[in-house]
């Protein structure tokens, strides 16, 4: 479980993005944090993995602060997919998802096996293999993305816009891939969105932020609806 704890983040310029958030993310669930843009959501993406360091509070992974190992181990334990998929262009699909498991040190065959496994899982053709991201339209490039951060089967997931920049037909088709996927992989995931649609359709829990960066309201889609 990830648990913030009246977690603070002001930036160096002195904004203050998140103002003592308190979550408790469940394991094999998917929270959504939504809000109008620059409420914090990234921030606090961010500060699960340590790519934003918090100013104040603490974060727990399963009971342990993040700030007591080494952030190498926490970004490995955690898959992070962005909005344009952040692909290596001048790499095949394929090489793109067997990176991650290669830089981990699995051979080659193991690492290219995993890959073709992970690109069926999210629904992507075995012919799309060898082709580079700019052959492939925006939906499948995400599609990529996620089979990349689920390269090193991590339990964790953060997902950051990760359908925003498809059409919503094609959004529609990723988010009922990865409902399923979470279903089958039972990972835990933390995903940012400022669409309120798209956090009742796949939320198990709905962290609704303001501008400010304070939590509003944490529920599940069913209470938030009534409130
Ligand atoms: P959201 O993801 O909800 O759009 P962000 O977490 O990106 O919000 O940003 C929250 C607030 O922090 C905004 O006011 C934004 O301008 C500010 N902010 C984000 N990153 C930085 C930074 N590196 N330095 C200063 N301010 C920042
Ligand atoms: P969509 O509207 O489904 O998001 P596109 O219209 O961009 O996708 O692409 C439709 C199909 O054409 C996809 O299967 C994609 O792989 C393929 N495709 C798109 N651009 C290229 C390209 N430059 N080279 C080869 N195939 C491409």
């Amino acid at each position: 479980m990830i648990r913030m704890e009246s977690v603070t983040k002001r930036y160096p310029d002195g904004t203050k993005a998140v103002d003592r958030l308190s979550l408790e993310i469940p394991d094999g669930s998917i929270t959504v944090l939504v809000g109008p843009s620059g409420c914090g959501k990234t921030t606090t993406l961010r500060m699960i993995n340590r790519m934003v360091e918090l100013s104040e509070g603490r974060i727990l992974l399963d009971g342990a602060d993040i700030r007591d190992q080494p952030v190498n181990a926490l970004r490995r334990s955690m898959g992070y997919v962005i909005q344009n998929a952040g692909l290596f262009q001048h790499r095949t699909i394929l090489d793109n998802i067997a990176t991650v498991p290669r830089m981990l040190g699995w051979d080659r065959s193991r690492a290219r096996k995993r890959a073709t496994d992970l690109m069926e899982r999210v629904g992507l053709d075995a012919s799309l293999a060898s082709r580079y991201p700019y052959q492939l339209s925006g939906g499948q490039q995400q599609r990529v993305g996620v089979a990349r951060a689920l390269a090193a089967d991590p339990p964790v997931l953060l997902m950051d816009e990760p359908f925003s920049a498809v059409d919503p037909i094609v959004r529609k088709g990723l988010q009922t891939e990865l409902l399923r996927i979470q279903a089958e992989l039972g990972k835990t995931i933390v995903f940012v969105t400022h669409d309120i649609d798209e956090a009742i359709r796949i939320g198990d829990m709905i962290a609704v932020m303001r501008t400010g960066g304070e939590l509003v309201q944490f529920a599940p889609p069913d209470e938030l609806l009534s409130a």
